[in-house]
């Protein structure tokens, strides 16, 4: 690392160390570790990981149910064919094939590797790794670690990377990719511990930043993470988006008295679908067991979005409990029988003096998942020279919802094969042009450095509030033309706020927050208009004004930048599946729903 000396002296601007590297990782979730690591074996020595927090501490240690791949271990007539067809189906036919042909193709071999690298799976009694139901999949293809697939995945990933000493740079922040929006130069950012301004200079930035799902106020991500980092930095980069209109709602999080502090921090988050698997019931206000109307034949096991938009529906027609949620039951069981079989949700309820063997609890949707993202070809280069996405960060493989334990296999797959890619092409490390400097490191620089301690009108978690409050109002379950426009109304009015913030200094939370409302705005903007844009209803979007499928929007929506902070949406048209997905389609394989654990 060095001190820079390009800034001119006799301005005001801040200093700041320049770090020069071939590949720069932004983020250090399990796709930015599988990133790395292919690079790594592939002979890449000048790589950084880096990450808003420390070493394998990321978002992905929450993922729990587990990881897809068709290994065969109890059903071995499942084939990569046959998941490729389950996730096309699941996507309503709006993912790219080429993306999730690659996914379902890597998967047995990226498992495998996995289980050399030490992840923990449970096994089989004969030692193979144990794979399960999960929903929509026709046969049993999810891998899992208990309850903990994620935080496994990610130590075996952390550890490998550690053998293969990658070095990695904690509690860093990216703000801004340097691009003339054809290539990429690298990233400023800033330490979130001494609080000193960054410029990677890197030939080669791999995006894995993770999603957006936490632009809604209820939602499953961890606090302070989800933000639409990721896609918001490849955008201003000048990369586009795609599919953000999408936005998977998981029926059952945890509806809570938000006035109450014991209980507000556990809004929104998630109760295990195993509970509705287990015999859970849902039951509106008016005692009625309402999935009835809805899914005679599945109930309280369809699919996400059809049990998601159920509940919805009931609220939004009074049927709700004061939290906004309705009630899930499976007080039917013996208490032995749910600490058995749901030991972490009963332990959670406990705690909160809710005996679920007793009790119903209250659950309602929350925002789970962003199956939209960046544009990336099939070795996850963005149409920016030398920017990658790879991860949740990425669009492509989800289409128009995902399939559970897909977007793990996203992670790792869509890891390797953008590292593959990069070390054809690595090529020593960057330099950012002089007029580059100029026109974007410094002014990032200065403007970051104004924001550091702004004395403004407006309190910074109000605003981030605002925002997801609209997002949840205008842009949640159900929506219309006439709220969606609302919302970009309000978006508007969010938009001037947040121009005129109250921050701390720069290593304060509310500084970081204070980014990340700049990247929510990006990612809220785009979800609305896509929203509105999108005339139909497919998957994970629902319109109340256009309530069925228009075989005429088989299409993506993308987003990209356009003069004086404009965005530009458009559409593009859908490629087909290769000749064996195709046929393992018409084969018409399915859940039988019954099975699920
Ligand atoms: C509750 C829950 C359960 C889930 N369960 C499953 C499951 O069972 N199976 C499944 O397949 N999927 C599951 N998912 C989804 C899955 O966990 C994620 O899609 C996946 O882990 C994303 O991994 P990633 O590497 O792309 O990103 P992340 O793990 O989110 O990592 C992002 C990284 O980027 C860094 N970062 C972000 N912004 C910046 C910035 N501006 N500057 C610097 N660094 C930055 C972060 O610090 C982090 O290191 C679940 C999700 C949730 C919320």
């Amino acid at each position: 690392m060095s001190k820079n000396d390009r800034s001119p002296a006799a301005t005001s601007l801040p200093g700041y160390d320049e770090v020069d590297v071939s590949v720069l990782v932004v983020g250090a979730g399990a796709a930015g570790a599988r990133a790395a690591i292919e690079l790594a074996d592939q002979g890449v020595e000048d790589v950084l990981v880096l990450g808003k927090r420390s070493h394998g501490d990321a978002h992905t240690t929450w993922a729990r149910g587990g990881i897809n791949g068709a290994l065969g271990t109890h059903d071995p007539e499942d084939s990569w064919a046959i998941h490729a067809a389950d996730t096309l189906n699941e996507g309503h036919f709006l993912n790219d094939p080429a993306k999730v042909e690659t996914v379902a193709k890597q998967m047995p071999d990226r498992l495998r590797e996995l289980d050399e690298w030490g992840m923990d799976y449970s096994r089989t009694d004969d030692g193979e790794i144990d794979q399960r139901f999960f929903g929509a999949q026709s046969f049993r293809r999810t891998a899992f670690a208990g309850d903990h697939t994620g935080e496994s995945l990610l130590n075996a990933l952390v550890d490998r990377a550690q053998e293969l000493s990658i070095p990695y740079r904690e509690d860093v922040m990216i703000t801004k990719l340097v691009s003339d929006d054809d290539a990429v130069y690298g990233a400023v950012g800033f330490d979130m511990d001494s609080g000193e301004f960054v410029l990677f200079n890197a030939g080669t930035v791999v995006l894995a930043a993770g999603g957006y799902a936490a632009v809604y106020n209820r939602h499953t991500s961890r606090d302070d993470e989800n933000n639409g980092d990721g896609p918001a930095l490849a955008y201003d980069a000048g990369a586009s988006l795609m599919d953000m209109e999408f936005v998977q709602f998981h029926p059952t999080g945890m509806a809570v008295d938000e006035s109450d502090p014991e209980w507000e921090p556990w809004s929104g988050r998630l109760v295990t679908e195993a509970v509705r698997g287990e015999g859970g019931r849902l039951y509106n206000t008016d005692g009625e067991r309402f999935m009835e109307r809805y899914s005679p034949d599945q109930m309280e096991l369809d699919a996400r979005d059809v049990v998601a938009r159920a509940i919805a529906q009931e609220v939004a027609e009074g049927r709700g409990t004061d939290n906004g949620g309705v009630y899930l039951d499976i007080s039917h069981r013996d208490a032995e029988f749910i600490q058995e079989r749901l030991p972490r949700m009963y332990e959670r309820f406990a705690e909160l003096g809710v005996d679920m063997a007793e009790e119903p609890v209250e659950v309602a949707p929350t925002s789970h998942y962003g199956m939209g993202g960046v544009v990336v070809d099939d070795h996850g280069e963005t149409d920016v020279d030398g920017l990658f996405a790879v991860g949740e960060t990425m669009a492509g493989v989800h289409g128009a919802n995902r399939l559970g334990g897909n977007s793990l296999a996203e992670t790792v797959a869509f890891g390797t094969v953008a590292g593959d890619r990069i070390a054809d092409r690595v090529d020593g490390p960057g330099s950012v042009p002089d007029d580059l400097v100029e026109s974007v490191v410094e002014p990032q620089i200065a403007g970051l450095a104004e924001t550091a301690g702004r004395d403004g009108i407006h309190d910074v978690d109000a605003v981030f509030a605002e925002l997801q409050d609209l997002m949840w109002e205008h842009a949640g379950l159900l929506r219309d033309e006439e709220s969606l426009s609302a919302g970009l109304d309000a978006l508007a009015r969010v938009r001037e706020k947040a121009g005129d913030l109250d921050v701390g200094p720069i290593t304060s939370r509310s500084f970081e927050y204070a980014v990340d409302v700049g990247f929510m705005l990006t990612t809220a903007e785009t979800v609305l208009r896509g929203a509105r844009e999108r005339t139909e209803s497919r998957g994970a979007h629902y319109r109340t004004d256009y309530p069925d499928v228009d075989e005429a929007w088989q299409q993506n929506i993308t987003y990209e930048r356009a003069d004086l902070g404009g965005m530009r949406t458009d559409v593009s048209p859908v490629g087909s599946p290769d000749e064996t997905v195709q046929a393992a389609l018409d084969e018409g394989h399915e859940l039988d729903y019954h099975q699920l654990e």
